[in-house]
């Protein structure tokens, strides 16, 4: 059941009550919360950068260190997890996790990496179709990723890197107005490759029906899942996306620079016409260790992995996908819908005139974010930090909040707000 607006109230006994009837509250005691030099829980609004840890993430490493210690390299086939297959124990509720199917999913290495590997596969310029379409306002990672592999093909990025702006006195990008761009300029553009949700303005891209545009093009279509995943209900397969990358270390809850995630569409899964840079670790698993030389790669995304992968943070992320999957991305959702909600309420009731909220009011054309412009923004910053709110500052005047469904309360959104409006008026 959706919570509108006007079932919100004001006030703290209005937020408790809203904890109360949440039931995914009991989820807050499963990660470790930071706390201020007096003692008391911060603010933890930082998810959509680093999410905090499941309580679950030591246990789980530390059976892996158990039976590397006692066991040895043998570990490879006799650990309680055996680290042979080890990234296989994590397939399925990734799957469930982007809506994709089990052959179209791989966790390995890390984003930029997953992002390199995919555009070797998936850009093919030719003469008549070279350029990449991007978000004006991209992740400096993936621009220079982009714009890297551009070169690398002998294409200037100031010609061939299309990017997408909003209108004048608009933050964000209307669907429409990149229907129309693809409509327009779609037979020259290669690949379109765009965030999920953009880092900056927290704006959720409709990526069924940007998809769907690109491929009416004959386009590429890649999406890069770093605010997205964990955050957003995803249909990657059904909305025919052919590939996408993620991190897992944002709202995944999976640790510092933690693997990431690899998405590529089944109708892909046994292409051999398709270039990649290959390891033997995508090389067929019956053969694998009787060292051929001939690649022969697995079908599907597994077919992309370089290396054996790092066991001990495949444990951590593995912890925290068992909380994703006991509850669900559609719960998680939802709650997320309406903790967000709560937040867009009260800034609108309490600080109407002071701040700006550059993230689409939608709630399809967002997820747990909101950017927050202002005045005054970079003090105001250092403010709510003394008061131990963990939130963030973007050069030139934007603050993001990201209230998380696992681990947030309606109470922490209140109190944010209420620590927010007095940095204001002491301004
Ligand atoms: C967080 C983020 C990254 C980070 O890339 P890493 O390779 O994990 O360091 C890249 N792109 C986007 C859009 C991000 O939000």
């Amino acid at each position: 059941m959706q919570e509108t607006l006007s079932t919100f109230e004001p006030t703290l006994s209005g937020a408790r009550r809203l904890d109360a009837d949440d039931s995914l509250a009991g989820y807050r005691d499963r990660f470790f919360i930071p706390q201020t030099p007096g003692g008391e829980d911060v603010v933890y609004f930082s998810g959509n950068s680093l999410g905090l840890q499941p309580k679950a993430v030591r246990g789980y490493v530390e059976k892996e260190l158990e039976d590397w210690a006692t066991l040895g390299v043998e570990g490879h086939f006799l650990a309680r997890h055996p680290w042979m297959p080890y990234h296989e124990f994590l397939t399925e509720q990734t799957a469930r996790l982007v809506g994709a199917r089990p052959v179209e999913v791989v966790v390995m290495n890390t984003l930029t990496v997953n992002l390199h590997l995919m555009l070797v596969s998936f850009y093919r310029p030719t003469l008549a179709r070279h350029k990449i379409l991007i978000e004006g306002d991209a992740f400096p990672s993936d621009r220079y990723a982009v714009a890297s592999q551009l070169r690398f093909h002998g294409y200037d990025p100031a010609e061939a890197l299309v990017e997408l702006k909003p209108r004048p006195d608009e933050t964000t990008i209307r669907t429409e107005d990149i229907e129309a761009l693809l409509e327009a300029e779609g037979e020259e553009i290669a690949l379109v490759m765009l965030g999920g949700v953009n880092y900056y303005t927290g704006q959720a891209f409709e990526m069924g029906r940007i998809a769907e545009a690109a491929r009416a093009q004959g386009c590429t279509v890649g999406f890069d899942l770093a605010h997205a995943a964990g955050n957003l209900v995803l249909a990657l397969h059904d909305w025919g996306v052919d590939f996408a990358v993620w991190c897992s270390y944002k709202y995944l809850n999976a640790g510092p620079g933690s693997l990431a995630g690899c998405f590529v569409h089944e109708r892909h899964a046994r292409r051999a016409d398709l270039p990649r840079f290959a390891g033997w670790w995508g090389h067929d698993k019956e053969t694998r260790f009787l060292m051929p030389d001939a690649f022969r790669p697995l079908p599907g995304a597994e077919g992309w992995q370089l290396s054996n992968p790092p066991i001990l943070p495949l444990a951590a992320l593995r912890a925290s996908l068992d909380i994703f999957d006991e509850v669900g991305m559609a719960r998680l959702r939802e709650k997320s819908d309406r903790l967000t909600g709560y937040l867009e309420f009260l800034l609108q009731e309490k600080l109407p005139d002071a701040v700006e909220i550059l993230t689409p009011a939608d709630p399809a054309q967002r997820g747990a974010q909101l950017s927050l412009r202002v005045q005054g923004g970079e003090g105001i910053h250092a403010r709510l930090v003394a008061e131990g709110v963990v939130c963030d500052w973007r050069e030139p005047d934007v603050i993001r909040v990201a209230p998380v469904p696992l681990y947030n309360r309606f109470a922490d959104v209140y109190r944010f707000v209420e620590i927010l409006t007095k940095a204001i008026g002491s301004r």
